[in-house]
């Protein structure tokens, strides 16, 4: 099996694909009201440029590969593109990270499709908190994707949580929702370089651990597939798990395992690094297979050991842009 590595030996073998860079929610911390300019459709990769990146991008070391954006359900077929993925090779780890308003309606063709796996972002469980956070979003839409993608058996389904201020308060909310549901809550911390807001928002993952410890026994236990750099911890009585994830406190650059596609074509080594290389316009310009393997592997070339810490860097583009 052929694999790709970085000059500091690391095996990569994650894409992180972001099919847009539009989304229909404008989450305080990651969108300004008005949202960012979209970038026009002439100017995005179709599902064949994605699937012909992915199938040089499988055939050298690419096992696993997530769609993101922006928020990847309102390209309109998704599924065409999932399906167009997982033609490239049985045993890919397709998985998809949404906000889950939009999933509902999706999920069954989806998973017909060969999504396997999926991440939903739910930052509060309470009406009033998730429309202020998300200022357009509907709870209820988020939750009918959840108990949507448990339906038709997706597994693992994780429910991402940045970690903002007003958790610990409705932390309650979260061991509740792992007590009814098999889903994998994971804490993430709020990377300020890369979000919109500038207020106060941090808190560290930890504060959420130790006040998990409130509810029993917290454990550290075995993680769910694709757990990345999350620690993962359980609690008695819970059909779910908690995860951490701590991007900010404890960077995880030793063991990255990622390359980006940005909606846009650029090849990205990491969410910190403005090495952009614009695979986009060199498949329309002509470029072959071999080119594009090129292109990936001198992306890795200057993939940085780390992102020098999180206060001293700025991706230059906001998550949804990127692909969080
Ligand atoms: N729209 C999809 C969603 O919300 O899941 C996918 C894209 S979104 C950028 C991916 C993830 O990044 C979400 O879980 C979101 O909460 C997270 N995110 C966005 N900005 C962030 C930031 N500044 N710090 C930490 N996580 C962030
Ligand atoms: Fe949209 Fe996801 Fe960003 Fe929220 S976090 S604005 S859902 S891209």
């Amino acid at each position: 099996m052929t694999s790709l590595k970085d000059p500091y030996s690391r095996t990569i073998d994650y894409l992180r694909l972001a099919v847009t860079d539009r989304c229909n929610l404008r989450c305080v911390y990651c969108m300004p009201p008005e949202g960012v300019p979209h970038l026009s459709h002439d100017d995005i990769l179709t599902y064949e440029e994605i699937t012909r990146v992915l199938k040089v991008a499988v055939g050298a070391g690419i096992s696993k590969v997530r769609l993101t954006g922006g928020e990847p359900l309102v390209r309109k077929d998704l599924d065409r593109l999932v399906s167009g993925i997982a033609s490239l090779r049985p045993s890919l780890d397709i998985s998809l990270t949404t906000n889950g308003t939009l999933l509902a309606a999706q999920a069954e063709k989806l998973a017909a499709a060969g999504l396997r796996r999926v991440n939903i972002s739910i930052d509060s469980l309470r009406e009033e908190t998730y429309r202020s956070l998300t200022r357009t979003g509907r709870l209820a839409d988020a939750l009918e994707g959840v108990e949507a993608a448990l339906e038709v058996g997706m597994d693992p389904v994780k429910i991402n949580v940045v970690v903002l201020s007003h958790l610990p308060e409705e932390l309650d909310d979260f061991v509740r929702l792992a007590r009814r549901l098999p889903v994998h809550v994971r804490f993430i911390e709020y990377m300020s370089p890369c979000g919109t807001f500038d207020g106060d928002y941090y808190v560290p993952a930890e504060t959420v651990r130790k006040a998990l410890e409130e509810y029993g026994d917290l454990r550290r236990c075995e993680p769910p597939p694709g757990a990345g750099p999350a620690r993962y911890f359980s609690l008695p009585g819970a059909r779910g798990t908690f995860g951490f994830i701590s991007p900010v406190s404890s960077h995880f650059c030793p063991e990255c395992n990622r390359l980006r596609l940005t909606a846009d074509g650029k090849l990205r080594p990491c969410l910190f690094s403005p090495d952009e290389i614009d695979l986009l316009k060199a498949m329309r310009e002509g470029a072959g297979d071999g080119d594009i393997l090129e292109a990936i592997r001198s992306s890795l070339a200057a993939k940085p050991r780390d992102h020098g810490g999180l206060a001293n860097g700025s991706p230059g583009r906001t998550m949804s842009q990127i692909g969080g």
